[in-house]
Formats: structure tokens, C-alpha cells, sequence
């Protein structure tokens, strides 16, 4: 049995998104820029994508631009939004558990002169919008934080955040980087109070390789890809059309069921620690809190390091991810960041479901867990 357990990574495509996928390699596939009638049915196949992800997000069609995924749709907003406003204001303010996307974009920028501040999540491990706001001021040209934090699955309080501080300072641009939200949490652009989105199809049962990125009307966001001003200007390149088709077939799937998935998924988080709490095998300590999406549960099986019950719970068909290892297994530190000990970021493991995630997958997950504490602490 194959117990794929690994969705904050990737997941699996949805037969939806492989067909419309296939038919654009197979048949439609013209240049959206050529005049002729074939290039016009692929620029169609493009535009009605658009129209379903503006429809999720509640928004105008005009607003959504397709990118490579969200790296480069995070890279575009933070580089985007300094290149045409940071001159005056050189200040970006982020969290301190972004993904790498984020984190390395701003660096760079910080190297270069910009100033940036990262807010820590507080004593409970919850990023606090009244730090946010108190950091912000007329400098500020750009905020970015993350909805849904890949490694815990923490909700971050962006909709409060990012509207006390437009109240306040009403020009400072807000970015949020909704990956591991859309399409598992209502994410509607003007609640969320957020100019700019970044998506990535990848990671709601489409294909590796796009994304977008939502600008709210009237922000001017510079290009970072410069070239044949396909987007309108905004992202040159010929645009993926049988990526972009199969991304908006995949949320056009998913849309009608935002809700009955994370009430699935809710009642399979659930069973999952319930099972977990059972074990009499060694310590178990939950990363994960109730302020987290039950799309990614984070634990920590004391001693029993993240990779040697991550090949262990691999020898028996299961794939997680080591919870605070981020990019190519280099430790993130943003387990710790988010009070995690950092004993227990070492033996973290996240494991990340769907609503069709059976409890019987479940079951057989926690079976390997208490075989892996009988043989590897016992060992000891
Ligand atoms: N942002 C978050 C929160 C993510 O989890 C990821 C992927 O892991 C990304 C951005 C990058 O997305 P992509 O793989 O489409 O570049």
C-alpha cells in the first residue's frame, strides 16, 4: 500500500486538470499572441482559466497574471512593489516564517540597502497584528504574510492584519502568499484586505510549474521578466497554456467544496491524533495548535530523529515530510521560530492530507509510527 501523506509538497493531479492538460498539448496548441484563429483558441483556453481563478478569489479576471508558480509569483509582488515604490520608501515588513520564496527575496533586497523588518511570532507560537501594525510606517512601501504557514499549517491573522493597516496607512501595499490557503480556506481578495496574491497550481491537484499572482486594480506592480509583454506587460513569456487550462480546471474542481473538504479534513486531523495520542511507544508532542489549518499536522516523535523515521515510515509505502526541514532537507529554523524546541524540530514530522485521505491510511501511518518506536528508541 502506497500511503501518500506529503500534500503541503505536492499533489497529485486531479483527472480534471490531466485531461485539460492533455487536450491543450494534444490539440489547442497555438500561441496565445499569434493572430490567427489558433492562436485565439489557446488565448481562449488561457482567458477562461483566468475567469475561474478570478471567480474563486471573487475578483475581476483582469487582476489575475499567470506566472511559473508561487517563487516566482512571490519574487514578482516583493520585487515588483520595490522596483516602483521603494525608491521613496525602502522599508518591507514580513514574518519570520515565510517560505524561502519570501525570505530569500527580502534578504537579497536587504543586502542591497532596503530595510527589512521580520516579525516573530509571540510567546504562543501566533504572529500578533498589533506587532505588524506598531512596526509600519510612512516608509513602508510593502507588508507580506503568509495565510497558511507550510510547516505547521498556522493561520496567520492576515485579514485583521492587513486591515488595521490600511486603515492606518492606506498607501502601504499589502501581499499575502496564500499557497497552502487557496482552495482549502476561503480566500476572497477583498477580506482578506490583501493588493496582491500569489497561488500555485501544484498544490491543489494541478501541474508543477504554474502559478499567479492576483494584483488589485490601480497597484503597479514592475515586471521582473521582461520581453514579448504577454500578461500586458507584466509577465513576458509564452504563457504555459496547457499548464495554465489544467490549473483552472483543478479550481474550478475544487471550488463548490471549500467548505465540506475542511470539515473532512477537520474529522480526519482529529482521528489521526486521537490515534497518535494512544501510543504508549515514547512522547509525542504536537507542533500544531488549534489555530492551524487541519491540512497539515506537524509532530514530533521524541527520540527518533525527523529523517530516520521519515526513511523508516518510506521502507512501509508512507511519504511525510521531516517537519523543519524546508528546501533540498536544509533546516528552515521555522519550527523553532514558532516555539517549537528545537530537540523537537529535529524530530518533527509533518504529515499533510486531504479530504481524500482515508482514516484507513491513517490507521496504517500510526501502526508504522508504533513499529518505528518499538525498533529505533528501543535500539537505543
Ligand atoms: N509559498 C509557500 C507557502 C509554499 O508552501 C510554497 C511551496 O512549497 C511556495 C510558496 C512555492 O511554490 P512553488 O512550488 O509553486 O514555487
Amino acid at each position: 500500500m502506497n500511503v501518500y501523506l506529503d500534500n503541503a509538497a505536492t499533489t497529485k493531479p486531479c483527472a480534471e486538470a490531466i485531461d485539460a492538460i492533455n487536450l491543450a498539448l494534444a490539440e489547442n496548441y497555438g500561441n496565445p499572441s499569434s493572430l490567427h484563429s489558433f492562436g485565439l483558441k489557446a488565448q481562449l483556453a488561457v482567458d477562461n482559466a483566468r475567469k475561474i481563478i478570478a471567480s474563486a478569489l471573487s475578483c475581476e479576471a483582469e487582476c489575475v497574471f499567470f506566472t511559473s508558480g508561487a517563487t516566482e509569483s512571490n519574487n514578482m509582488a516583493i520585487r515588483g512593489i520595490v522596483n516602483a515604490y521603494g525608491k521613496r520608501k525602502p522599508k518591507i515588513i514580513t514574518t519570520s516564517i515565510e517560505h524561502a520564496s519570501i525570505k530569500e527575496t527580502v534578504l537579497e533586497l536587504e543586502n542591497k540597502g532596503f530595510e527589512v523588518v521580520r516579525i516573530s511570532p509571540d510567546k504562543n507560537g501566533e504572529v500578533n497584528p498589533v506587532d505588524i501594525l506598531n512596526a509600519a510606517d510612512e516608509r513602508t512601501c510593502l507588508i507580506s504574510m503568509m495565510l497558511v504557514n507550510n510547516e505547521n499549517g498556522l493561520i496567520l491573522p492576515v485579514e485583521k492584519t492587513f486591515k488595521a493597516v490600511k486603515r492606518r496607512f492606506p498607501d502601504i501595499i499589502t501581499h499575502c502568499d496564500c499557497v497552502q490557503g487557496f482552495m482549502k480556506l476561503p480566500v476572497k481578495c477583498n477580506e482578506l484586505n490583501a493588493d496582491l496574491i500569489s497561488l500555485s497550481a501544484h498544490k491543489i491537484h494541478g501541474a508543477k510549474g504554474v502559478g499567479a499572482l492576483y494584483i488589485r486594480k490601480g497597484i503597479r506592480v514592475l515586471p521582473i521578466i521582461t520581453g514579448g509583454k504577454q500578461e500586458k506587460g507584466i509577465r513576458s513569456g509564452t504563457e504555459s497554456v496547457p499548464l495554465i487550462a489544467g490549473f483552472g480546471a483543478a479550481v474550478e474542481k475544487l471550488s463548490d467544496t471549500v467548505k465540506q473538504r475542511y470539515d473532512r479534513v477537520s474529522e480526519l486531523k482529529k482521528f489521526l491524533v486521537e490515534k497518535l495520542e494512544e501510543l504508549d511507544g515514547g512522547e509525542i508532542t504536537f507542533n500544531t495548535s488549534e489555530k492551524c489549518s487541519p491540512y497539515i499536522i506537524n509532530v514530533s516523535f521524541e527520540g527518533i530523529r525527523s529523517e530516520i523515521m521519515l526513511h523508516f515510515l518510506e521502507e512501509k509505502g508512507i511519504y511525510v515530510s521531516s517537519g523543519s526541514a524546508c528546501s533540498k532537507g536544509a533546516k528552515s529554523g521555522v519550527l523553532e521560530e514558532l516555539g517549537v524546541s528545537s530537540k523537537n524540530a529535529d524530530s518533527a514530522i509533518r504529515v499533510s492530507i486531504t479530504a481524500e485521505t482515508t482514516e484507513e491510511e491513517l490507521e496504517f501511518f500510526v501502526q508504522a509510527v508504533s513499529q518505528a518506536q518499538k525498533k529505533i528508541i528501543k535500539s537505543k
